[in-house]
């Protein structure tokens, strides 16, 4: 069966057919669901979403774009004041359908304030910490900060998108931590991440979409769903040499004992 350790169904590029694409997902094979906030609004709304279907979960954190994105709740109900909404998505943990922290780390992509950032994730760091939550990490072209505050906080969790070496990859494993692939595993300059497969046990494995982006080959580009976890988890197997039905089943087994659902 297919588990999703990180998807963004709450996206506005699913008003007007996300039910439907929900509801087609147990037919094809899909068992669960993380449903990932990234400011206190979708965090909201991920958990209202858990709450209508059994076999979706819910990730409650602040991602660190949303300190620069206007339609982000960060900056337009908190005004860049990311304290006052931790303080506010803090009650959403107590809630036993929120099964993570995150998404949250760092991003040197897109121009986020330095300080901001970093401050921000060692809070929810922290918060994963103080709730015995894993945390889902998004890591873009920061791996040295990111790793050094692995190296420190030790959390639970998943490093989602992974993208750096087979090194580094090995290294995560070692420090507890569940590496995330999705349909960027399955796309041709992918030599990076089929390595880091290749280096890594199954048991350090997670599958995810990150929909509604990075649907795999044959899909690139398309609108993703978790059902199209299919061929990334077809692409581990290949490159792992094992059925595909041992990729489903590992990876589901490892995200279900990381999240205890
Ligand atoms: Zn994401």
């Amino acid at each position: 069966m297919i588990f999703d350790t990180h998807a963004h169904y709450t996206s506005r590029r699913f008003d007007g057919h996300r039910d439907e694409v929900l509801d087609s997902l147990p037919a094809q094979g899909v068992c669960g669901v993380v449903e990932c906030g990234v400011d206190l609004a979708t965090s909201r709304a991920a958990l209202a979403l858990a709450e209508t279907r059994p076999w979706v979960w819910a990730a409650a954190g602040v991602h660190p774009e949303s300190l620069i994105e206007d339609d982000a709740s960060t900056v337009y109900e908190f005004h860049g004041d990311w304290r006052a909404e931790l303080a506010a998505i803090e009650p959403l943990y107590g809630d036993p359908r929120v099964v993570a922290v995150g998404e949250c780390g760092l991003d040197h992509h897109w121009p986020v304030p330095e300080d901001a950032q970093l401050a921000l994730f060692e809070a929810e760091l922290a918060a994963a910490q103080e709730h015995s939550l894993p945390i889902l990490v998004h890591d873009r072209e920061a791996h040295a900060e990111t790793y050094a505050l692995l190296k420190r906080y030790r959390p639970r969790g998943i490093l989602h998108a992974f993208s750096g070496s087979a090194d580094d990859a090995l290294w995560i494993a070692r420090q507890g931590m569940l590496l995330g692939f999705g349909g960027a595993l399955t796309f041709k300059n992918a030599r990076r991440a089929v390595e880091a497969v290749a280096a890594l046990s199954l048991e350090n494995i997670v599958l995810e979409t990150d929909c509604p982006y990075m649907a795999p080959e044959p899909f690139r580009g398309k609108e993703c769903h978790s059902g199209m976890i299919r061929f990334t988890a077809q692409k581990v197997a290949d490159i792992k040499q094992v059925p595909l039905e041992e990729v489903l089943r590992i990876t589901e087994q490892n995200a279900r004992a990381l999240l205890g659902v």
